[in-house]
């Protein structure tokens, strides 16, 4: 199938046009026209080769949502005409203790990729979602509930279930006390679906500045770093921590806010921290973790939460020739909060 991408070239060129196929239908597979798709920091650093593992074109992409234009002979579960959505993975061995538990994204093999992996059969190296088309065996395509709004819910395929997967692995439910560190795509997400979740939700900042978007985001309040009073007060006051922060940061202020066995989970940082002072550690039995995305199953739960509930991301949505202007302005962090591509205005 012929389809029209956004591709970056090379790490120091502009993402731009580029025509590809998309893989005829294999049995399982499900082919789909994406209709948005959002735009992650993780596509940035993959175009701008910041981890130096970038091979390129790369067409980055991995906040899909689309409709069902064509299934494979064995497909049951999804018909033509359907919303569905796609996330970070594409494939996984399916036969790993981890796969069969629901948990691909932490198949032994490694799971195949939306962009820049090897596909498992033919080892071509897979396109994201800057596309008009893309076709994904039916095992890692979601169904969008009927409710949640197609255009704002791209973002839950990454920002989302990356926040949603450790609020609950951790049994976050009402009462929990959560506290959130930075306010970006990521945590505003995590503010969102902790209250979603019930839990009591702080959200940990700098400057007061951010006291009025916290709250509307469904915050109880903000916890400002310059407020010493207010630090010594919330010692030991909270059960879980996401740590949002992209960049390298020192996490040993916060261990002393974690209750006895908390959690500091960190979510958006690939990479090396500052030195971590481990006595509140081990005096407080806390604890500093990571968490990748979540698995299908999981993910299915999300967006199903989320219809129910009307949780949405904050998105501005961009044309496809806007992209890179959207990346320099997130480069800047001005975006509130996640960027969204309406793929009508890729034309083929
Ligand atoms: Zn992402
Ligand atoms: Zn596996």
């Amino acid at each position: 199938m012929k389809t029209l991408g956004y591709a970056a070239q090379s790490a120091d060129t502009p993402l731009a046009p580029l025509a590809f196929e998309r893989r005829a239908l294999r049995p399982n597979d499900v082919a789909m026209e994406i209709l948005y798709c959002g735009v992650c920091h993780t596509d940035v650093h993959m175009a701008r080769n910041d981890w130096g593992w970038s091979v390129y074109p790369i067409v980055p992409g991995h906040e899909i949502i689309g409709r069902v234009i064509g299934v494979g002979s064995e497909v049951s579960r999804f018909k033509a005409g359907d919303a569905v959505a796609v996330g970070c993975m594409l494939d996984s061995c399916q036969h790993c203790d981890q796969c069969r538990k629901g948990e691909e994204q932490l198949c032994r093999e490694g799971p195949t990729l939306t962009y820049i992996s090897p596909d498992r059969i033919t080892h071509d190296i897979t396109y994201g979602g800057y596309s008009k088309h893309i076709v994904v065996r039916q095992e890692f395509v979601l169904s969008v509930p009927e409710g949640l709004d197609l255009a704002r819910a791209a973002p839950l395929l990454c920002a989302g279930i990356t926040t949603y997967s450790p609020l609950r692995n951790w049994g976050v439910g009402p009462g929990s006390r959560v506290g959130v560190i930075g306010l970006g795509g990521l945590g505003h997400m995590a503010v969102k679906l902790a209250s979603g979740l019930g839990a009591h939700v702080t959200v940990m900042s700098r400057t007061s500045g951010k006291e009025a978007d916290a709250r509307a985001l469904g915050a109880d309040r903000l916890l400002v770093w310059t407020d010493k009073d207010a630090i010594a007060k919330a010692g030991s006051s909270f059960d879980l921590i996401i740590d949002t922060v992209p960049v390298r940061h020192d996490v040993s202020p916060y261990m002393p806010l974690l209750d006895v066995d908390g959690t500091l989970v960190m979510v958006g940082h690939l990479g090396l921290i500052d030195e971590l002072f481990t006595v509140p550690l081990i005096m407080g039995r806390r604890g500093v973790a990571g968490s990748p995305i979540g698995g299908i199953a999981q993910t299915q739960e999300l967006l199903d939460f989320c219809a129910r509930k009307n949780i949405l991301p904050e998105c501005e949505m961009i044309r496809m020739d806007g992209i890179n202007e959207a990346f320099e302005r997130m480069e800047r962090s001005d975006v509130r909060y996640r960027f969204v591509i309406d793929m009508a205005s890729l034309k083929v």
